[in-house]
């Protein structure tokens, strides 16, 4: 029979029970063992699910009440000094992930650790901090405490750890000239500890998370890989897991190790199968991660079944059948959603329906004719939706083969540009702008829910919004900025709202995913051909224009961002989405700017994470995501002036792609790491114009003025301050208004001090 598992099921509960549980406790509502309450809930039904679906075993382990990252600092005692008070203690756990509580004296606690993305994925792990004295003792017994209530319950488990060279990889020295790869062997005797612990608990089979494996490895850390499974190896057996991408690089390395099987991720990179099949040792297992754990869309159950039977037949049991990665980055159940058409319904699978995807296949394998029949059946409804929806229209293949031989090329070069735009907009020596947002009180919130229910008309809503844009405005006249924003009241979210306006998106209800912490986001799905029936931000642009005389900035998110930031199709290449989405947001810009919107910004902030894990296929990705942006700004008029902006200072890498978007203004965070972006500047003559953020706005703090002017005469040491901008890190949304007010009343004057100086 072929074994089946899945590499972990999402841990925030189908309605985001827990997501609501931490941040009660958190608030002081409700105590730990009330929380502790909901968790188990969502864990015991997590396994049940597994064990009804009858996978082989069920994962544990899985659980995190943060970040799994973090979990494994806490299993490993491994807790930055600064929190270690206290621990073991659920708390610890929380200082270390959202920082001291700041309730009280009003001074700042101890900070919490940074924050970064998990591989290409839109979640967000909490970076492990090394230096030399670190020691590792394992003193957490959250996973053995999960083993045994799994097992209490009868189901066999399969737990799961994140592997000793992945949790070094992703960390990162605190201490100047600290190798942390020097920490290995250390870190190794806890992970003995640890296996000989499950070895304890009658665990057969234990997952190793391994997933810097489908990375492009320097010598040192791949060479590690051997030592380090040859000292964790005990009566335990071992399923090496990787996933996002190939393996192939790293396979000589990988069959060395002493482990019992490799799992790899076949909806990344189908590709490796043969390799890794023909060159698997022979007593391992090979565990198929065929179902998509990165997507909402059904499994092609079929074409999965040609794609593994004859390995099947060469491996026979051990063959095992899993999701290709956690199902961590899926929503969780599809049958939540009342509100969907059947036939829509009927294309997608979220976590709960995919541990059954796995079960169907492996039975299918066996040769069980219901489950071949099941699989054939199961596939139809997205076979027939590729023929009804996706038609890739011709004009729409004209437009863009034109502007493939153009690569978006905007009129007129930036320094003609530039002229054109001073005698327009005639804006002052350092600008003063902000990003877009401006607080989302209640009050906001509470009108755009009503309107979504249905609660009141359009008339209504309509006004309710002109009102706080009225008011955002009177605002940023008030404080001195020179060019302002109409404030986006109108948007729950960057990305739902222009899915929610475009067609072919699917929005869903409960699709949540997490993305750190207790933070969720809901993910539109890209259903079909993306198209731009009517103007989407022109009225609300227009209007707040027509309250002032300063240049008002129209307001879009960039079509890379609109895909990394949605589920996409799994049959289209990403590069034929982001050129619909392209030539979607290019309407839209000549639609503002035949209202007479002079400025308009177009939102990259995810342009960066959407780089692919190997470094080889950088350039392509690069090329066709610069070229989706530069195909919406590309109608622009030379005096119409594009902003982009992006929220993160790892810019070295991709510096010349982002001058290659040709925007005429970008703004960057740069704030929070005191200006040590611009060193990117340093070495790379950025050609157009820049604003460093001077505002952090994750801090409730409000900067100093000299603090700002300090900051400027830094950014001013790199770039010509005639090309200089003042502006904040990115939107206020977050903030409330009188910091806000307050913070940009010092960032005005900061810039007209500076002006005087200068001048
Ligand atoms: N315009 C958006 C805002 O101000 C940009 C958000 C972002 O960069 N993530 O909210
Ligand atoms: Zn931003």
């Amino acid at each position: 029979m072929t074994v089946t598992h899945i590499l972990g099921y999402p841990r925030i509960g189908e309605k985001r029970e827990l997501k609501f549980a931490l941040e009660s406790y958190w608030n002081g509502e409700t105590d730990q063992s009330q929380l502790k309450q909901v968790a188990d809930k969502i864990k015991l039904h997590n396994w049940s699910h597994q064990d009804n679906c009858e996978l082989s075993y069920v994962t544990a382990g899985d659980f995190a009440w943060y970040d799994h990252v973090l979990g494994t600092s806490l299993l490993l005692g491994h807790v930055p000094k600064r929190h270690a008070k206290g621990f073991p203690d659920l708390d610890t756990l929380f200082r270390v992930g959202r920082g001291q509580s700041q309730s009280g004296c009003g001074c700042h606690g101890e900070a919490a650790s940074d924050m970064t993305k998990w591989f290409n994925t839109n979640y967000h792990y909490i970076v492990p901090e090394f230096s030399s004295r670190d020691t590792f003792q394992v003193s957490w017994p959250q996973l053995f405490d999960e083993i045994n209530e799994a097992q209490q319950k009868g189901h066999r488990v399969k737990p799961v750890l994140l592997g000793p060279l992945s949790y070094l990889y992703l960390g990162k020295e605190v201490e100047e000239g600290f190798d942390r790869l020097t920490l290995l062997p250390r870190l190794l005797t806890a992970y003995q500890a640890i296996i000989a612990k499950l070895e304890k608990l009658g665990v057969e089979w234990v997952q190793i998370d391994e997933p810097i494996l489908a990375l492009e490895l320097d010598k040192v850390w791949l060479d590690s890989f051997k030592l380090a499974y040859q000292v964790i190896r005990g009566e335990v057996k071992v399923l090496l897991t990787t996933y996002f991408d190939s393996v192939v690089d790293t396979l000589d390395t990988i069959v060395d190790l002493e482990v019992d099987g490799l799992h790899v991720d076949l909806a990344a990179a189908p590709e490796q199968l043969e390799q890794v099949a023909e060159r698997l040792p022979d007593d391992w297992v090979l565990s198929a991660g065929v179902v998509n754990g990165r997507n909402v869309w059904r499994a092609n159950l079929y074409s999965a079944l040609k794609q593994l039977q004859p390995v099947k037949d060469r491996l026979g049991d051990r063959l095992w059948v899993a999701s290709s990665c956690s199902l961590l980055h899926t929503p969780v159940d599809l049958e939540l959603e009342t509100g969907l058409p059947t036939v829509t319904k009927n294309w997608f699978a979220f976590a709960k329906q995919k541990v059954s995807e796995v079960q169907w296949l492996a039975k299918a394998l066996d040769g069980d004719d219901v489950a071949i029949q099941y699989c054939a059946q199961y596939s139809q409804p997205i076979i027939e939706r590729d023929l009804s929806t996706w038609v890739n229209k011709p004009e729409v293949q004209k437009r863009i083969a034109g502007l493939n031989l153009k690569s978006g090329l905007r009129s007129a070069q930036y320094r003609q540009r530039a002229h054109h735009q001073k005698e327009v907009l005639k804006l002052p020596l350092l600008p003063t702008t902000t990003i877009g947002s401006f607080p989302q009180t209640g009050e906001v919130r509470n009108v755009r829910a009503a309107y979504k229910r249905g609660d009141i008309d359009f008339a209504n809503y309509q006004s309710a919004m002109q009102g706080f844009i009225k008011d955002t405005v009177e605002r940023q006249e008030a404080v001195g900025l020179d060019v302002l924003v109409h404030g986006e009241a109108e948007r729950n979210d960057m990305v739902e709202y222009f899915a929610e306006n475009l067609e072919g998106f699917q929005t869903t209800q409960f699709g949540w995913v997490q993305s750190y912490g207790s933070r969720c986001v809901k993910p539109a799905i890209v259903v079909a051909d993306i198209e731009r029936k009517k103007p989407i931000t022109v009225e609300w642009s227009t209007y707040a224009q027509s309250l002032t005389d300063k240049p008002m900035k129209g307001m879009l998110t960039g079509p890379v961002t609109i895909l990394c930031w949605t589920f996409p199709r799994e049959d289209v290449p990403r590069e034929t989405i982001a050129n619909q989405l392209a030539l979607a947001l290019q309407d839209e810009v000549s639609d503002l700017q035949q209202a007479g919107i002079n400025i308009i910004q177009i939102d990259e902030p995810a342009i960066r994470e959407g780089l692919p894990l190997k470094a080889n296929k950088h350039q392509d990705y690069l090329d066709w995501a610069v070229k989706a942006f530069r195909i919406s700004a590309q109608t622009a008029k030379p005096e119409t002036q594009i902003h982009t902006h992006m929220c993160y200072s790892e810019f070295n890498e991709i510096i010349e792609s982002v001058a290659a978007l040709d925007a005429d203004v970008i703004t960057i965070e740069t704030s929070r790491s005191n200006m040590e972006l611009l060193n990117a500047f340093e070495a790379f003559n950025y050609p157009n114009e820049i604003g460093p953020g001077v505002y952090d706005i994750h801090s409730p703090n409000i900067p100093s003025v000299e603090w700002i002017e300090q900051l400027i005469h830094k950014a001013a040491t790199r770039i010509p301050v005639e090309r200089l901008w003042v502006n904040p890190d990115c939107g206020l949304k977050t903030r409330n208004w009188e910091e806000t007010e307050q913070s940009l009343k010092h960032l005005v004057q900061a810039a007209a001090q500076l002006r005087e100086k200068l001048t």
